[in-house]
């Protein structure tokens, strides 16, 4: 169907489901979140790693772990030409670790500081704030067990949405324990819940057996329920995580964060130790988690490294940017360019276009007309390009070596010399 100025027709394909385009209107929230990103990471001293969209599949089945969603039902896995098996990576501190053993960065002064921006993809039920492909931003201190590192990624990420100009945010942490003392707490779990098996939900009945942590995350009210009077891992560490625990939250206090201690605070990935944390929008609704991490102790050694006790955080960047619109966050346009230049005539045509590469040379952002359009249809474009200046070249202007200068707002237009256009563009020679 045509209409006047809007023409809609049906496309054969579609972005694939639980996946979007981040058209041109949207990409000021990105870049200003990713330049926040990298500000904030310098600030604190974190470097940028990029790490490939896929790994081989064994990273993430033995790190994050089977018995947790993103493994077993979530991954997307494929088989490449050669039968090795993939997956495309659904988070990103498993692949980070990875390259931290292949390139020797133990051998680096440590902590070694590292961020990354990067998509994750997870098999999800799409829905506002959950997606199929979504974005991260995260960072890692990799091999130090300082508490005061926990303390400073925790307010590193505290920091970052307060740079983002958000606000109504929470901060809740606990401690899952270590691989000497978690068994005792997993065993309590269990016993809190074996008479109850039954009236579980089913995900609920397979984590009893093979995740039990993940029975305290079940967002159905009957799970929810038993959860609430589960017993806390606090109550189980070992002496070093309590006095861990107890550092970190000293270290807190004394940055003046605030935060709340959440007992059935447990994560997705099952490589976490220790120090676990998420930060919550209070103001949105479902999908509040802006972000989380924690310390991943373990997780280096069952990647055939030496111990290497880490800590990070990553948060969703599509669910940022749902916060910063509902916060009606003021976001600097993206710079527009600074001139259009229109023609009329094969030989204006040429003048333009030799023109706009000048210009371009001289770091001055030109939008050039394209085509037969006629003058009119040009300055439309000229209108919608938000460029301040328009150049026009008509076949006078080819003869005299002059262009005519239009200044968009005002609608003023004046004849300036061809070789003078950059001066007058700075309003250093106006004549
Ligand atoms: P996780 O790796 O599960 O700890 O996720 C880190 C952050 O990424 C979460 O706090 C969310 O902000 C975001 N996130 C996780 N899964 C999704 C998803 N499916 N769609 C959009 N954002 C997500």
């Amino acid at each position: 169907m045509l209409y006047s100025t809007v023409r809609e027709f049906f496309p054969l394909y579609k972005a694939p489901r639980g996946t979007s385009d981040i058209l041109p209107d949207e990409q000021g929230y990105w870049r200003y979140v990713e330049e926040k990103a990298a500000l904030l990471c310098q600030l604190y001293g974190y470097q940028r790693i990029t790490t490939p969209v896929f790994e081989d599949l064994r990273l993430f089945s033995r790190t994050v772990a089977e018995g947790t969603d993103i493994v077993d039902k979530e991954m997307y896995i494929f088989q490449d030409r050669s039968g090795q098996k993939l997956a495309l990576s659904p988070e990103g501190t498993a692949p980070i670790c990875r390259a931290y053993l292949e390139h020797g960065l133990y051998n680096l002064p440590q902590p070694v500081r590292l961020y990354y921006i990067a998509s994750a993809f997870r098999y999800e039920r799409p829905q506002a704030g959950r997606q199929r492909q979504h974005h991260q931003f995260g960072f890692e201190a990799l091999g130090d067990a300082d508490p005061a590192l926990d303390a400073e990624v925790i307010e590193m990420a505290n920091q970052f949405f307060l740079s983002l100009g958000l606000s109504g945010f929470s901060i809740q942490i606990n401690s899952i324990g270590c691989r000497t003392c978690r068994p005792n707490y997993i065993e309590a779990l269990k016993q809190h819940y074996s008479p109850h098996v039954a009236s579980l939900c089913p995900d609920c009945q397979v984590r009893f057996t093979r995740n039990p942590l993940r029975l305290l995350d079940c967002k159905k009210p009957s799970c929810q329920k038993l959860a609430k009077t589960a017993p806390k891992s606090i109550d189980y560490l070992c002496n070093d995580c309590r006095t861990h625990f107890e550092s970190v939250q000293k270290y807190l206090t004394a940055l003046g964060l605030s935060f709340q201690v959440k007992h059935r605070l447990v994560r997705g990935l099952d490589y976490y130790t220790r120090t676990v944390f998420e930060i919550e929008s209070q103001r949105e609704g479902a999908q509040s988690a802006l972000g989380g991490g924690g310390r991943y102790d373990d997780l280096m050694e069952q990647l055939g490294g030496d111990s290497t006790p880490s800590v990070g955080f990553a948060a969703g960047i599509e669910r940022m940017v749902r916060s910063l619109k509902a916060q009606e966050v003021n976001i600097p346009a993206l710079p527009k360019s600074d001139v259009f230049v229109a023609y009329r005539g094969d030989e204006a045509k040429l003048e333009a276009m030799k023109l706009a590469l000048r210009l371009r040379r001289s770091q001055i952002a030109v939008m050039e007309a394209t085509g037969n359009r006629s003058l009119k249809g040009q300055m439309r474009q000229a209108n919608t390009s938000g460029a301040n200046h328009t150049i026009i070249i008509g076949k006078t202007e080819v003869e005299n070596q002059t262009v005519i200068l239009r200044d968009m707002k005002s609608g003023e237009q004046k004849s300036v010399p061809s070789a003078e256009v950059e001066a007058a563009l700075e309003g250093v020679n106006t004549a």
